[in-house]
């Protein structure tokens, strides 16, 4: 939960500039995709884990950016397919930061290296700690975003 919550955060600084909330709406959801698709395929799908390393490579979220683009009405399917892939990424360059007991989970050279990096500037129990620093974040964003909004033309 904690680590949703940062994620949001990410997604969040980078979404609120958008003007178009559609396309805000997914990214955010965007940002969620890869630890969805990969506990989904280890819990509910019960995947071993090699199959469900590639949710968290930026060439394996391609197939699954365009499946769920698919679902957008034609005329949004490319605004849709970027807004995935832009909201997975930014998952992946947040993850990379984390520490899996040394081991990593990126696969940035998936499918032609299944080596896995890290850079180790965090642990995921160290995620309820940036809670209130995204909570934080969030609320910051969001204020400059409304006080920007209010602040009148100049002449
Ligand atoms: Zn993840």
């Amino acid at each position: 939960m904690a680590d949703l919550l940062v994620h949001f955060a990410s997604a969040y600084v980078a979404g609120r500039p958008l003007r178009d909330g559609r396309v805000r709406a997914i990214v955010y959801f965007g940002v969620c995709l890869p630890d969805l698709l990969f506990k989904t395929l280890l819990y509910a799908g019960h995947a071993p884990t090699w199959l469900c390393e590639p949710t968290h490579s930026p060439l394996g979220l391609l197939p699954f950016c365009y499946a769920g683009a698919l679902l957008f009405e034609e005329a949004w399917r490319k605004r849709a397919f970027w807004a995935l892939l832009g909201g997975s990424w930014l998952h992946l360059l947040l993850d990379l930061g984390k520490n899996h007991l040394g081991q990593g989970v990126i696969l940035w050279a998936f499918p032609f290296s299944m080596d896995a990096v890290e850079l180790g500037w965090y642990h995921p129990e160290d995620s309820p700690l940036l809670m209130l620093p995204a909570l934080a974040l969030i609320g910051l964003v969001e204020l400059t975003g409304r006080l920007s909004a209010r602040r009148p033309a100049s002449p």
